[in-house]
């Protein structure tokens, strides 16, 4: 092949190097993305910086301005920590906002006017009143603007490496994401295809809460395996981490909606309300012991329900 003189070079595929470039640069963002440290304190849940950047994501795919103000993000990554994040007493939008600078993943062009106090942190008040705005750094925002995909793709990543699949559509929802991206991810969460087989035998194909069992031929319907411990937060796909449940009830589970206590009761969250169907879906249940495995030695591990408890659960008082 002849080599042409057009000042682009080409890349030995022949593709132009700029395609490649990108190709090298998409690599390196979702490298730089999945190397994000959030897990923190053994395995206590903190998804500030992945929900952070997900709203970053979605700023970005609705074409607005790189640097968004902390006053807003504030209102709405406290609003997204409360409903998916771990009931806490006190929810900080201060520390990821100031820390994912350190990840390579952010930028606060005026850094360098706020003090900081003795945690490293600034305070929430100077944040504010000298309207301090963060973004994703701009070589780095202009790339995913000429991107789009990459945003799919960065965000399903996101998804899958932090929260259970039951709640991705309602995260995405509640921050007006488009995720359309089908293709393969760069980190595939390692599954045990075993698992739903597993967890429904022992659990002889009924929800462990209301006991629902269709079956459409020899094929159950609308009845899954969920994991107690989160599959994300290292939680193991072994019976005793297991639970079946209708998808109603999986749904409402991976939520925080309610828990299982150490005698294998049902808790509720105080935080529910609603005018339809709570009654029968939920409140019946409530203080009442789910449906066990036949074998005593399949019953959920009490490590990991007390993990459902602590960090899924909804149990914060208002
Ligand atoms: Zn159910």
């Amino acid at each position: 092949m002849t080599k042409h003189t057009t000042g682009i070079k080409e890349s030995p595929e022949g593709f132009p190097s700029v395609a490649k470039e990108d190709a090298i640069n998409a690599e390196a963002i979702i490298r730089k993305f999945s190397g994000l440290k959030i897990w923190s304190n053994g395995d206590q849940r903190a998804p500030h910086k992945p929900l952070l950047i997900l709203l970053a994501l979605a700023n970005c795919q609705q074409g607005r301005q790189r640097l968004m103000p902390y006053a807003e993000i504030n209102v709405k990554l406290k609003q997204l920590l409360e409903d998916f994040g771990p009931a806490r007493r006190s929810i900080k939008t201060v520390s990821p906002f100031w820390r994912l600078t350190t990840d390579g993943l952010w930028d606060i062009p005026r850094r360098n006017e706020i003090t900081v106090q003795a945690d490293g942190d600034p305070s929430k008040q100077i944040l504010l009143s000298r309207n301090i705005c963060g973004g994703f750094p701009e070589d780095m925002f202009e790339f995913l603007s000429r991107r789009p995909e990459i945003i799919s793709q960065l965000a399903r990543e996101i998804l899958t490496e932090h929260f259970p699949e039951s709640i991705h559509d309602d995260i995405i929802l509640s921050i007006g994401l488009q995720t359309d991206f089908q293709g393969k991810l760069s980190q595939k969460i390692k599954r045990d295809p075993d698992f739903r087989n597993k967890i429904l035998t022992v659990y002889q194909y009924q929800c462990a809460i209301c006991g629902f069992d269709m079956r459409l031929g020899n094929n159950p319907v609308c009845l899954e395996a969920a994991h107690i411990k989160w599959h994300q937060a290292g939680g193991p796909a072994i019976e005793q981490n297991g639970i079946a449940l209708c998808s109603m009830h999986h749904k409402m589970f991976d939520r925080g909606v309610f828990s299982i206590n150490e005698n294998y009761c049902i808790k509720t969250s105080k935080h529910i309300n609603g005018s339809c169907g709570l009654e029968e879906w939920l409140y019946r249940y409530e203080d009442k012991q789910i449906l066990l495995p036949r074998s005593k030695d399949y019953s959920p591990a009490r490590s990991f329900t007390e993990w459902h408890f602590r960090e899924v659960f909804k149990h914060y008082e208002a």
